[in-house]
Protein backbone atom coordinates (compact mmCIF):
# COMPACT_ATOMS: atom_id res chain seq x y z
CA UNK A 1 0.00 0.00 0.00
CA UNK A 2 1.50 3.33 -1.22
CA UNK A 3 1.56 6.00 1.13
CA UNK A 4 -1.20 8.95 0.69
CA UNK A 5 0.03 12.56 1.45
CA UNK A 6 -3.21 13.54 1.66
CA UNK A 7 -4.84 10.56 3.62
CA UNK A 8 -6.64 12.22 6.89
CA UNK A 9 -5.42 11.46 10.49
CA UNK A 10 -6.64 8.83 12.41
CA UNK A 11 -5.81 7.25 15.74
CA UNK A 12 -4.53 3.76 15.24
CA UNK A 13 -6.55 1.17 16.92
CA UNK A 14 -5.27 0.08 20.14
CA UNK A 15 -4.32 -3.42 19.06
CA UNK A 16 -2.23 -1.84 16.18
CA UNK A 17 -0.76 0.30 19.01
CA UNK A 18 -0.12 -2.23 21.11
CA UNK A 19 2.04 -4.02 18.65
CA UNK A 20 4.13 -1.22 17.67
CA UNK A 21 4.85 -0.35 21.17
CA UNK A 22 5.74 -4.37 21.29
CA UNK A 23 8.69 -4.05 19.16
CA UNK A 24 10.81 -2.37 21.50
CA UNK A 25 10.38 -4.71 24.28
CA UNK A 26 9.41 -8.16 22.70
CA UNK A 27 12.64 -8.76 20.08
CA UNK A 28 12.53 -12.55 20.54
CA UNK A 29 11.74 -14.92 23.40
CA UNK A 30 14.75 -13.52 25.69
CA UNK A 31 13.19 -10.75 26.01
CA UNK A 32 10.04 -12.16 27.56
CA UNK A 33 11.97 -14.02 29.54
CA UNK A 34 13.21 -10.94 31.17
CA UNK A 35 10.24 -8.90 31.28
CA UNK A 36 8.02 -12.07 32.81
CA UNK A 37 11.22 -12.70 35.38
CA UNK A 38 11.82 -9.13 36.36
CA UNK A 39 7.76 -9.47 37.56
CA UNK A 40 8.47 -12.53 39.75
CA UNK A 41 11.16 -10.39 41.19
CA UNK A 42 9.53 -7.72 41.66
CA UNK A 43 6.48 -9.33 43.01
CA UNK A 44 8.98 -10.58 45.73
CA UNK A 45 9.21 -14.05 44.59
CA UNK A 46 11.93 -16.30 46.42
CA UNK A 47 11.54 -18.98 43.72
CA UNK A 48 11.23 -18.61 40.38
CA UNK A 49 10.59 -21.15 37.29
CA UNK A 50 11.41 -20.85 33.76
CA UNK A 51 9.68 -23.91 31.73
CA UNK A 52 10.66 -23.23 27.86
CA UNK A 53 10.24 -25.23 24.94
CA UNK A 54 12.53 -25.09 21.61
CA UNK A 55 14.47 -22.61 22.42
CA UNK A 56 10.99 -20.34 23.91
CA UNK A 57 9.91 -20.18 20.17
CA UNK A 58 7.08 -23.07 21.04
CA UNK A 59 6.59 -22.09 24.37
CA UNK A 60 8.01 -20.09 27.57
CA UNK A 61 6.03 -19.99 31.24
CA UNK A 62 7.35 -18.76 33.93
CA UNK A 63 6.08 -19.11 37.72
CA UNK A 64 6.89 -18.08 41.01
CA UNK A 65 5.77 -17.90 44.33
CA UNK A 66 5.37 -14.09 44.86
CA UNK A 67 2.58 -12.39 46.13
CA UNK A 68 0.28 -12.92 43.23
CA UNK A 69 -2.36 -10.55 41.25
CA UNK A 70 -5.88 -10.12 41.96
CA UNK A 71 -8.16 -11.34 39.79
CA UNK A 72 -10.16 -8.14 39.45
CA UNK A 73 -6.79 -6.89 38.55
CA UNK A 74 -5.69 -9.25 35.91
CA UNK A 75 -7.07 -7.84 32.59
CA UNK A 76 -5.96 -4.39 34.18
CA UNK A 77 -2.37 -6.40 34.22
CA UNK A 78 -2.41 -7.04 30.35
CA UNK A 79 -3.79 -3.38 29.45
CA UNK A 80 -1.06 -0.89 28.53
CA UNK A 81 0.34 1.58 30.40
CA UNK A 82 -0.82 -0.32 33.72
CA UNK A 83 1.15 -1.13 36.61
CA UNK A 84 1.41 -1.06 40.56
CA UNK A 85 5.06 0.12 40.71
CA UNK A 86 4.85 3.57 40.17
CA UNK A 87 1.58 6.42 40.65
CA UNK A 88 3.61 9.44 40.50
CA UNK A 89 6.90 11.83 38.87
CA UNK A 90 8.28 11.47 41.86
CA UNK A 91 8.08 7.95 41.96
CA UNK A 92 9.50 7.48 38.76
CA UNK A 93 12.49 9.48 39.58
CA UNK A 94 13.19 7.19 42.65
CA UNK A 95 12.76 3.48 41.57
CA UNK A 96 12.71 0.85 43.23
CA UNK A 97 11.68 -1.89 40.98
CA UNK A 98 12.63 -3.17 37.98
CA UNK A 99 9.35 -2.78 36.21
CA UNK A 100 7.46 0.61 35.77
CA UNK A 101 6.53 1.27 32.68
CA UNK A 102 3.51 -1.40 32.67
CA UNK A 103 3.83 -2.11 29.04
CA UNK A 104 5.09 -5.90 28.79
CA UNK A 105 2.52 -8.05 29.39
CA UNK A 106 0.24 -5.44 27.36
CA UNK A 107 3.22 -5.77 24.58
CA UNK A 108 3.62 -9.14 25.04
CA UNK A 109 -0.38 -9.74 24.50
CA UNK A 110 -0.38 -8.44 21.03
CA UNK A 111 2.13 -10.64 19.71
CA UNK A 112 1.42 -14.01 21.31
CA UNK A 113 -0.81 -15.87 23.20
CA UNK A 114 -0.62 -14.79 26.71
CA UNK A 115 -2.28 -16.66 30.21
CA UNK A 116 -1.89 -15.88 33.32
CA UNK A 117 -2.96 -17.62 36.52
CA UNK A 118 -2.69 -16.34 39.99
CA UNK A 119 -3.48 -16.24 43.68
CA UNK A 120 -2.95 -14.09 46.32
CA UNK A 121 -3.41 -15.54 49.58
CA UNK A 122 -3.69 -18.89 51.14
CA UNK A 123 -7.28 -17.88 51.74
CA UNK A 124 -8.49 -16.98 48.23
CA UNK A 125 -7.99 -19.22 45.37
CA UNK A 126 -6.64 -19.29 41.62
CA UNK A 127 -7.91 -17.53 38.71
CA UNK A 128 -6.46 -17.80 35.47
CA UNK A 129 -6.83 -15.11 32.31
CA UNK A 130 -6.47 -15.98 28.43
CA UNK A 131 -5.97 -13.97 25.85
CA UNK A 132 -6.49 -15.19 22.79
CA UNK A 133 -5.85 -12.18 19.90
CA UNK A 134 -8.44 -10.30 18.77
CA UNK A 135 -10.46 -13.18 17.66
CA UNK A 136 -11.95 -13.94 21.54
CA UNK A 137 -12.69 -11.28 24.46
CA UNK A 138 -10.53 -12.11 27.21
CA UNK A 139 -11.45 -15.36 29.37
CA UNK A 140 -11.24 -15.39 32.97
CA UNK A 141 -12.14 -18.36 34.74
CA UNK A 142 -11.25 -20.25 38.24
CA UNK A 143 -8.16 -22.45 37.77
CA UNK A 144 -5.85 -24.46 40.78
CA UNK A 145 -2.85 -22.48 41.26
CA UNK A 146 -0.60 -22.30 44.69
CA UNK A 147 -0.18 -18.38 46.05
CA UNK A 148 1.45 -16.72 43.43
CA UNK A 149 1.77 -16.32 39.10
CA UNK A 150 2.40 -18.53 36.25
CA UNK A 151 2.49 -16.52 33.07
CA UNK A 152 2.60 -18.89 29.70
CA UNK A 153 3.42 -17.32 26.33
CA UNK A 154 3.17 -19.76 23.44
CA UNK A 155 2.98 -18.60 19.38
CA UNK A 156 5.34 -15.72 19.43
CA UNK A 157 4.97 -13.53 16.21
CA UNK A 158 1.56 -16.29 15.14
CA UNK A 159 -0.26 -12.36 13.65
CA UNK A 160 3.00 -10.71 12.92
CA UNK A 161 4.85 -12.67 10.32
CA UNK A 162 7.36 -9.91 9.48
CA UNK A 163 8.55 -9.87 13.04
CA UNK A 164 8.89 -13.94 13.20
CA UNK A 165 11.17 -13.97 10.51
CA UNK A 166 13.50 -12.12 12.34
CA UNK A 167 13.81 -14.95 14.99
CA UNK A 168 17.04 -17.21 14.58
CA UNK A 169 17.14 -20.89 15.50
CA UNK A 170 16.11 -23.02 18.55
CA UNK A 171 19.52 -23.79 19.42
CA UNK A 172 20.18 -19.64 19.20
CA UNK A 173 17.18 -18.23 20.51
CA UNK A 174 17.76 -21.34 23.51
CA UNK A 175 21.39 -19.76 24.50
CA UNK A 176 20.01 -16.16 24.65
CA UNK A 177 17.20 -16.93 26.86
CA UNK A 178 20.11 -19.32 29.26
CA UNK A 179 22.33 -15.92 29.41
CA UNK A 180 19.46 -13.69 30.05
CA UNK A 181 18.60 -15.45 32.89
CA UNK A 182 22.07 -16.13 34.08
CA UNK A 183 22.13 -12.55 33.79
CA UNK A 184 19.21 -12.35 35.87
CA UNK A 185 20.16 -15.38 38.70
CA UNK A 186 23.25 -13.05 39.59
CA UNK A 187 21.31 -10.22 40.14
CA UNK A 188 19.64 -11.78 43.04
CA UNK A 189 21.31 -14.48 45.10
CA UNK A 190 18.34 -14.72 47.29
CA UNK A 191 15.80 -15.91 45.15
CA UNK A 192 16.44 -19.28 43.44
CA UNK A 193 16.37 -19.80 39.69
CA UNK A 194 15.22 -22.68 37.72
CA UNK A 195 15.80 -23.09 34.15
CA UNK A 196 13.77 -26.26 32.19
CA UNK A 197 14.64 -26.59 28.41
CA UNK A 198 12.23 -29.32 26.18
CA UNK A 199 11.43 -30.90 29.81
CA UNK A 200 15.01 -31.55 30.86
CA UNK A 201 16.64 -29.66 33.82
CA UNK A 202 19.42 -27.13 32.39
CA UNK A 203 19.83 -25.72 36.29
CA UNK A 204 18.33 -25.37 39.67
CA UNK A 205 19.68 -22.94 41.94
CA UNK A 206 18.79 -22.79 45.19
CA UNK A 207 18.75 -19.55 47.12
CA UNK A 208 21.87 -18.25 48.10
CA UNK A 209 22.59 -16.34 51.34
CA UNK A 210 25.21 -17.69 52.44
CA UNK A 211 29.07 -16.41 51.36
CA UNK A 212 29.77 -20.00 50.18
CA UNK A 213 26.32 -20.16 48.60
CA UNK A 214 26.60 -17.44 46.21
CA UNK A 215 29.85 -18.53 45.51
CA UNK A 216 28.73 -21.74 44.39
CA UNK A 217 26.39 -19.79 42.56
CA UNK A 218 28.83 -17.74 40.41
CA UNK A 219 31.24 -20.47 40.08
CA UNK A 220 28.05 -22.80 38.49
CA UNK A 221 27.03 -19.85 35.88
CA UNK A 222 30.26 -18.44 35.20
CA UNK A 223 32.57 -21.57 35.39
CA UNK A 224 35.22 -22.77 37.46
CA UNK A 225 37.88 -21.41 35.32
CA UNK A 226 36.61 -17.92 36.09
CA UNK A 227 35.50 -18.04 39.98
CA UNK A 228 39.14 -20.12 40.86
CA UNK A 229 41.45 -17.23 40.03
CA UNK A 230 38.56 -14.10 40.17
CA UNK A 231 39.53 -11.41 42.75
CA UNK A 232 36.78 -10.42 44.82
CA UNK A 233 35.94 -6.53 45.02
CA UNK A 234 34.43 -4.37 47.42
CA UNK A 235 35.43 -0.79 47.16
CA UNK A 236 32.48 2.12 48.63
CA UNK A 237 33.34 5.73 48.44
CA UNK A 238 31.47 8.78 48.89
CA UNK A 239 28.21 7.46 48.29
CA UNK A 240 29.01 4.98 46.02
CA UNK A 241 29.85 1.40 46.33
CA UNK A 242 31.40 -1.02 44.04
CA UNK A 243 31.14 -4.84 44.88
CA UNK A 244 31.68 -8.07 42.74
CA UNK A 245 34.45 -10.44 41.07
CA UNK A 246 36.88 -9.15 38.83
CA UNK A 247 38.64 -11.64 36.30
CA UNK A 248 42.78 -11.71 36.31
CA UNK A 249 44.17 -10.83 33.50
CA UNK A 250 45.67 -13.81 32.35
CA UNK A 251 42.22 -15.28 32.25
CA UNK A 252 40.90 -12.84 29.68
CA UNK A 253 39.07 -14.12 27.09
CA UNK A 254 38.71 -14.01 22.96
CA UNK A 255 35.29 -12.50 23.59
CA UNK A 256 33.92 -10.29 25.86
CA UNK A 257 31.24 -13.00 26.35
CA UNK A 258 31.54 -13.09 30.39
CA UNK A 259 30.95 -9.35 31.57
CA UNK A 260 28.48 -8.70 33.93
CA UNK A 261 27.21 -5.57 35.45
CA UNK A 262 24.61 -4.54 37.43
CA UNK A 263 23.64 -0.60 38.85
CA UNK A 264 21.37 -0.84 42.23
CA UNK A 265 20.25 -4.52 41.02
CA UNK A 266 20.03 -4.28 37.34
CA UNK A 267 21.37 -5.45 34.51
CA UNK A 268 22.50 -3.12 32.18
CA UNK A 269 25.38 -3.18 28.88
CA UNK A 270 26.50 0.80 29.31
CA UNK A 271 29.17 2.02 27.30
CA UNK A 272 30.48 4.60 30.12
CA UNK A 273 30.90 1.81 32.34
CA UNK A 274 32.72 -0.63 30.03
CA UNK A 275 35.14 2.09 28.87
CA UNK A 276 35.92 2.79 32.81
CA UNK A 277 36.86 -0.97 33.30
CA UNK A 278 38.63 -1.41 29.73
CA UNK A 279 40.85 1.41 30.63
CA UNK A 280 42.05 -0.24 34.19
CA UNK A 281 42.51 -3.61 32.33
CA UNK A 282 43.94 -1.84 29.59
CA UNK A 283 47.65 -1.91 30.71
CA UNK A 284 47.59 -5.48 31.48
CA UNK A 285 46.26 -7.45 28.64
CA UNK A 286 47.54 -8.58 25.85
CA UNK A 287 45.33 -6.84 22.69
CA UNK A 288 42.31 -7.99 21.08
CA UNK A 289 41.68 -9.97 25.01
CA UNK A 290 38.61 -9.14 27.35
CA UNK A 291 38.47 -9.46 30.86
CA UNK A 292 35.64 -11.40 32.82
CA UNK A 293 33.90 -9.22 35.81
CA UNK A 294 30.90 -9.48 37.49
CA UNK A 295 30.04 -6.18 38.86
CA UNK A 296 27.98 -4.51 41.17
CA UNK A 297 27.62 -0.57 41.45
CA UNK A 298 25.37 0.98 43.87
CA UNK A 299 24.32 3.94 44.11
CA UNK A 300 21.39 6.76 45.07
CA UNK A 301 18.63 6.13 42.53
CA UNK A 302 18.01 9.76 42.63
CA UNK A 303 21.04 9.90 40.64
CA UNK A 304 20.13 7.76 37.82
CA UNK A 305 18.03 7.64 34.99
CA UNK A 306 17.00 3.75 34.25
CA UNK A 307 13.94 5.35 32.14
CA UNK A 308 16.31 6.04 29.31
CA UNK A 309 14.76 2.52 26.78
CA UNK A 310 11.86 0.34 26.61
CA UNK A 311 14.15 -2.04 27.39
CA UNK A 312 16.00 -0.81 30.31
CA UNK A 313 19.44 -2.31 29.38
CA UNK A 314 21.06 1.36 29.45
CA UNK A 315 21.48 4.07 32.62
CA UNK A 316 21.97 7.62 32.55
CA UNK A 317 24.45 8.69 35.60
CA UNK A 318 23.59 12.36 36.74
CA UNK A 319 27.29 12.36 37.50
CA UNK A 320 28.67 10.54 34.53
CA UNK A 321 32.39 11.63 35.11
CA UNK A 322 32.52 11.20 38.84
CA UNK A 323 31.11 7.27 38.29
CA UNK A 324 33.47 6.61 35.35
CA UNK A 325 36.53 7.72 37.89
CA UNK A 326 35.45 5.85 40.50
CA UNK A 327 34.80 2.66 38.74
CA UNK A 328 38.13 2.84 36.93
CA UNK A 329 40.06 3.95 40.43
CA UNK A 330 38.37 0.99 41.69
CA UNK A 331 38.93 -1.66 39.53
CA UNK A 332 42.26 -0.41 39.00
CA UNK A 333 42.97 -0.63 42.89
CA UNK A 334 42.00 -4.04 42.70
CA UNK A 335 43.94 -5.12 40.16
CA UNK A 336 46.85 -3.73 41.59
CA UNK A 337 46.79 -5.08 45.24
CA UNK A 338 45.84 -8.61 43.25
CA UNK A 339 48.78 -8.68 40.95
CA UNK A 340 51.64 -6.93 42.54
CA UNK A 341 53.26 -6.40 39.02
CA UNK A 342 55.56 -9.08 39.05
CA UNK A 343 56.82 -7.32 35.75
CA UNK A 344 57.58 -4.29 37.47
CA UNK A 345 59.46 -5.94 40.18
CA UNK A 346 62.29 -3.90 41.69
CA UNK A 347 65.78 -4.35 39.62
CA UNK A 348 67.65 -6.85 42.33
P1 LIG B 1 5.37 -3.24 34.96
O1 LIG B 1 6.22 -4.39 35.40
O2 LIG B 1 6.19 -2.18 34.28
O3 LIG B 1 4.51 -2.68 36.05
P2 LIG B 1 4.00 -5.23 33.37
O4 LIG B 1 3.18 -5.12 32.14
O5 LIG B 1 5.21 -6.08 33.31
O6 LIG B 1 4.37 -3.76 33.81
O7 LIG B 1 3.06 -5.76 34.54
C1 LIG B 1 1.89 -5.04 34.86
C2 LIG B 1 1.47 -5.25 36.32
O8 LIG B 1 1.03 -6.60 36.51
C3 LIG B 1 2.60 -5.06 37.32
O9 LIG B 1 2.73 -3.70 37.69
C4 LIG B 1 2.14 -5.94 38.48
O10 LIG B 1 1.25 -5.26 39.32
C5 LIG B 1 1.39 -7.06 37.80
N1 LIG B 1 2.23 -8.28 37.64
C6 LIG B 1 2.85 -8.69 36.50
N2 LIG B 1 3.51 -9.84 36.71
C7 LIG B 1 3.32 -10.17 38.01
C8 LIG B 1 3.76 -11.26 38.85
N3 LIG B 1 4.53 -12.26 38.38
N4 LIG B 1 3.36 -11.26 40.15
C9 LIG B 1 2.56 -10.27 40.64
N5 LIG B 1 2.13 -9.22 39.90
C10 LIG B 1 2.50 -9.16 38.60
MG1 LIG C 1 7.17 -5.72 34.13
Amino acid sequence: RRYQPDAIIQRLPSTLANQIAAGEVVERPASIVKELVENALDAGASRIEVQIRQGGLEAIRVSDDGYGIRPDELELAVSPHATSKIASLADLENIASLGFRGEALASIGSVARLTIESRVGEAGSGWRLSLNGREAPPELTPAAHPVGTSVSVSELFYNTPARRRFLRTERTEYRYIEDMLKRLALSRFEVGFTLIHNQREIFRLPPATQPAQRARRVERLCGKAFYRQAWALDFAQEGLRLSGWLGGPQAARAQADLQYVYVNGRSVRDKLINHALRQAYQPRLYPGRHPAWVLYLELDPLKLDVNVHPTKHEVRFHEARRIHDFLAHAVNEALERASPAADAAPAP
